[in-house]
This record gives structure tokens, C-alpha cells and sequence, in this order.
């Protein structure tokens, strides 16, 4: 299917109801894997941090990570879910060769956490609940790089490396029961979802989440019913989402794609689906196995993790400061509206903005650059905002050069966009670019001269009490020092030379 196949997405919810569930992977933090003690370290060599137990060989036995489980407990509680008293690892059956002991530990129908919720809030500042069916805990697979082909994937490569240094991995799956309701917000719905659910995963500690280092990766299912039906259709599940623009993008190709089917009287097949950044679309991967199909057992190598009630409560008194709680404390020192604040947390910008006024900016001027210029470039290239390869110190330096007056505006912009272009720091991008604002009143005295001397008439009414009408006198003086003059300066001067009062 082309993307020309589509229904527009009006038309499609006029039609039918979204169903969503949301699956998202988060990779912990842990400084060993969750059932041996090699390093979890990245940027190793390929297969220098395995050991017997994470490469599955016979007799080795793996032992549970207890960090593991405490942050599976912390994510628990901080979803409002159950912990279950007494729960087991299954094993969960199948072949990849990504995966040498040919099952996963996971967990199946005993998870650490159960029956929850998380609040998010839509971009109006209207709250929408969605419930949580589970948070289990898993391990991560290895990787596989497939070498020869044209576009990295399997079909066309001559051979396949694997890497085992990720597998064993501590992950925790945390499942969405279906979420309904959200009709033309759907798509909203499961970005928010996402963004809310990271900064709960960084508040806790138990991660950085980052989306683009695959850290933290969602799963979009989705499938679509008549309006005012109850029965759910068939879904389809697209993978390994990682940015939250992405999400959005899925969810919304999703539903453009479902209604083009079922519209045309045809039916969804139940399977996974591959996401395109290029183009937002998803294509097919491979048909859904049933539950069945991995032959799900109770893990006999492992003890059952029975955390005492006494420790749940422990770790329950010492979650941190929740991010909606901490929003709106942010929200009120920054002074800025729900609306802002929630496009601010959407943008992935909170930690960000916070880090960049840590840094020594005013929340203004860092609040201006994040969510202005730099989620401007962030989109053109469809990267997450703390992809971009500026740091908040960075963004901070670029302030304060245009606090000081070294630079205005329009000059920090284009430090901004060198130091993105991996130019050096906005001090060497300056000098390099030769970016400071013309400052000598000496060259500034004279473009101002010229500038009243050439536009007379305008000069004579400024003189006359029209003080308005010194922007195209400023303008002109700008054209002359080709924007590298300080505007506000500019017009002092203006207004000095011709006696009037500001
Ligand atoms: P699987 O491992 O097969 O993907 P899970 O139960 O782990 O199954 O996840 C399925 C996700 O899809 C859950 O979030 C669930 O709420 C959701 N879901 C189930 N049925 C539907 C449906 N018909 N349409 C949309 N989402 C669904
Ligand atoms: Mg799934
Ligand atoms: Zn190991």
C-alpha cells in the first residue's frame, strides 16, 4: 500500500473509532544485567561483556538483579499499579539469533505490576486517564547488524554480525490496557502518553530513556470499529517506535491505513508493522504469533521474587517529586501558561529548559531558544530536541552573549545554527563566523547619520513628534551593518540625534 492509498484522517474518524494499546520498552539503568553480572555498559567491543548465563550456555544459572527489581517496583507504584505480592519469571520460547538461550526471560500471566493509571494532559490542559494492564520485567535481546545490503535490513544483506553485549539487559514492559475513547486525539493521546511516561522513567532514576539511543521504545497497536460499536476490530502492532514524533506519526498513518482497508471492504490482517521516518508510513513485518505459539513456562531457574510489604512501602515513601507535580511548580516559577507548559513537556523540553536556566540563563531565554529556533531544527530534521547536538550550557552561552549585547537575535540565531552544524562552542562560532554586533558607536554614529541624512522626510516627522515612525530609520540602519547592529541601540541613537524622546 502507497501512501496515496490512504482516507484522509478526517474522514476516517467521521467513520470509525480508534482503539489503542500502547507497549513500551524501557532499557533500565542498571550498572549489570538483570540475571548475571556482566557490565551494561555501552560502546563496548562486540561480545566482550557476555558471560555463560547471558550467551545461554548449558548449566549456567542466572541469578536475579535486585536493582532490577526495585526499579520494576518504583515504576510500579509511580503507575499507581498493584505489586504483587508473590510473582514468577516465564520463559518465553522462540528462535532469533539475537536471542542464544532460544527463550527470553520475561514474565507472561505474573507481572510485578498490575491494574494501573497514568494522567496525561492533551495540549488544551484537558487530563485523559489511561489505564495500565501491567509492568513486567524482561531482559533484552542482542543485537544483529546485517552487512551487504542497500538498507541495513536483513532481506538483500549477504550475512548477519551479532553482538551479545545487550542481551540480558534489564527491560520493563509496561502495557496499556486498550484505550478508547480519545477518537480524533488518539494520535495526541499516545505522544502525551509516551512523554509523560518518560519523565516519570527519568524522575524515578531508573533510566535516561533516551528514544533515540533505543532506550526506551514504543509499540503502537492499533485498530479501528464503526462508531458506536463496542466490538474491537483486528489490530495491528508497529514496532519499535523511538522518538515521540514518531508515536503520533504511527498512530495517525495507522488509522488512515486501517479505514482505507476496511472502507474498501477489506480486512486488516493481525500483524506487525515496520515504521518509516522518512515518510511517516508503516509496512508490513511479519504476521502476529499467538501467545501460544511461545509456549510460555514458569521459569525453574529462578526463585519467585516475593518483595515484603514492608519494603514496597519503603520504596513508595521514596518516589521522588512526580512530574506533573513538579510541572506545575516549574509552571509557576517560569510563569508560563498550562497551554505553553504542556507543549514544553510534548517537545521533550522540561529537563532541558531546566538544565539550560541551571546553566545560568533566565527560564525566558532558555524557555525562547528550546521551544523556538531549536524545536524548530529539531522537527526539520525529525530528531527528539535532545538529539540536537547543542547542550543547555551551550544554549545558556548563547543567552548570555545576548544578554551582554554581543549579540542580537538574529546573530544568535545563526551562532545557534553553527554550533549545530558542529562548528565548536557559540564563542569560537562567533569569532569564526565574525558575528558580533556592530558595537563601535563610533560605525553605529555613522550608519545613523547616513541613514537620517537619505531619509529626510521620515527624519522630519520623527521631529515632528512621530516617535513610530523610527522603525524604518532603525530598519535601514540594520540593512546598512547587514543585521549585525543591536536594534534597541539603534534606535537610542535614532531618536538622541533627531532631540526626541523615546
Ligand atoms: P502482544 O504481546 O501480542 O502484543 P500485549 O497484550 O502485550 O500483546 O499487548 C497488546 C496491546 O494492544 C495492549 O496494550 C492491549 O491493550 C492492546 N490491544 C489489545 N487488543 C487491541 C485491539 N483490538 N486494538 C487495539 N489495541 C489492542
Ligand atoms: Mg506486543
Ligand atoms: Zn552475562
Amino acid at each position: 500500500m502507497t501512501v496515496t492509498d490512504l482516507v484522509s484522517y478526517e474522514d476516517a474518524l467521521a467513520t470509525y473509532e480508534p482503539v489503542m494499546g500502547l507497549e513500551v520498552h524501557v532499557e533500565l539503568g542498571t550498572k549489570t544485567k538483570m540475571f548475571c553480572g556482566c557490565s551494561t555498559a555501552l560502546g563496548a567491543d562486540a561480545n566482550t561483556q557476555t558471560c555463560p548465563t547471558c550467551l545461554g550456555l548449558p548449566g549456567s544459572l542466572p541469578v536475579v538483579n535486585a536493582i532490577g527489581v526495585e526499579s520494576a517496583i518504583k515504576i510500579g507504584l509511580a503507575l499507581n499499579c498493584s505489586i504483587a505480592e508473590w510473582c514468577r519469571f516465564a520463559r518465553k520460547n522462540y528462535f532469533y539469533p539475537d536471542m542464544p538461550k532460544n527463550f527470553q526471560t520475561s514474565q507472561y500471566d505474573e507481572p510485578i505490576a498490575f491494574d494501573g493509571y497514568l494522567d496525561v494532559q492533551l495540549e488544551d490542559g484537558e487530563v485523559f486517564r489511561v489505564e495500565i494492564e501491567r509492568a513486567h520485567m524482561e531482559e533484552d535481546t542482542g543485537k544483529s547488524t546485517h552487512v551487504g545490503g542497500a538498507t541495513g535490513r536483513i532481506h538483500g544483506a549477504s550475512h548477519s554480525l551479532l553482538d551479545y553485549n545487550r542481551a540480558g539487559i534489564p527491560l520493563i514492559e509496561i502495557v496499556t490496557k486498550p484505550i478508547k475513547g480519545a477518537g480524533e486525539r488518539a494520535p495526541e493521546v499516545a505522544k502525551a502518553y509516551v512523554a509523560e511516561l518518560r519523565e516519570l522513567i527519568k524522575a524515578l532514576g531508573v533510566s535516561e530513556a533516551r528514544m533515540e539511543m533505543g532506550q526506551m521504545r514504543c509499540d503502537v497497536n492499533l485498530s479501528l470499529m464503526p462508531k458506536g460499536s463496542e466490538k474491537f476490530g483486528t489490530r495491528s502492532e508497529t514496532k519499535n517506535v523511538n522518538s515521540l514524533r514518531s508515536v503520533e506519526r504511527a498512530a495517525r498513518f495507522e488509522i488512515q491505513r486501517h479505514a482505507a482497508v476496511l472502507s474498501s471492504g477489506g480486512t486488516i490482517i493481525q500483524e506487525t508493522r515496520h515504521f518509516h521516518e522518512e515518510d511517516g508510513s508503516t509496512t508490513s513485518g511479519r504476521v502476529k504469533e499467538e501467545a501460544e505459539d511461545y509456549r510460555y513456562f514458569p521459569e525453574p531457574d529462578l526463585v519467585p521474587v516475593a518483595p515484603s510489604r514492608e519494603w514496597v512501602e519503603e520504596l513508595r515513601k521514596g518516589l521522588p517529586e512526580l512530574p506533573r507535580l513538579r510541572r506545575n511548580r516549574l509552571r509557576e516559577e517560569w510563569g508560563v501558561s498550562e497551554h505553553d507548559m504542556q507543549s514544553i513537556l510534548n517537545a521533550g523540553a522540561v529537563d532541558l529548559i531546566v538544565a539550560t536556566t541551571e546553566a545560568g540563563a533566565d527560564a525566558a531565554a532558555a524557555r525562547k531558544w528550546w521551544m523556538g529556533e531549536l524545536a524548530r531544527r529539531a522537527n526539520e530534521d525529525g530528531v527528539d530536541l535532545d538529539a540536537l547536538p547543542i547542550t543547555p550550557e551551550q544554549v545558556a552561552r548563547v543567552a548570555a552573549l545576548v544578554a551582554e549585547g554581543s549579540l542580537n537575535d538574529k546573530l544568535a540565531r545563526q551562532t545557534i545554527e553553527g554550533v549545530l552544524a558542529g562548528e565548536g562552542t557559540p564563542d569560537e562560532v562567533v569569532e569564526k563566523r565574525g558575528l558580533k554586533v556592530v558595537s563601535d558607536e563610533g560605525a553605529l554614529g555613522k550608519a545613523v547619520d547616513e541613514a537620517i541624512e537619505s531619509n529626510a522626510a521620515i527624519a522630519d516627522k520623527i521631529r515632528g513628534g512621530k516617535v513610530a515612525a523610527a522603525g524604518a530609520l532603525v530598519g535601514a540602519v540594520m540593512k546598512a551593518t547587514r543585521g549585525q547592529a543591536d536594534a534597541a541601540r539603534v534606535r537610542e541613537l535614532i531618536l538622541e540625534k533627531l532631540g526626541v524622546e523615546g
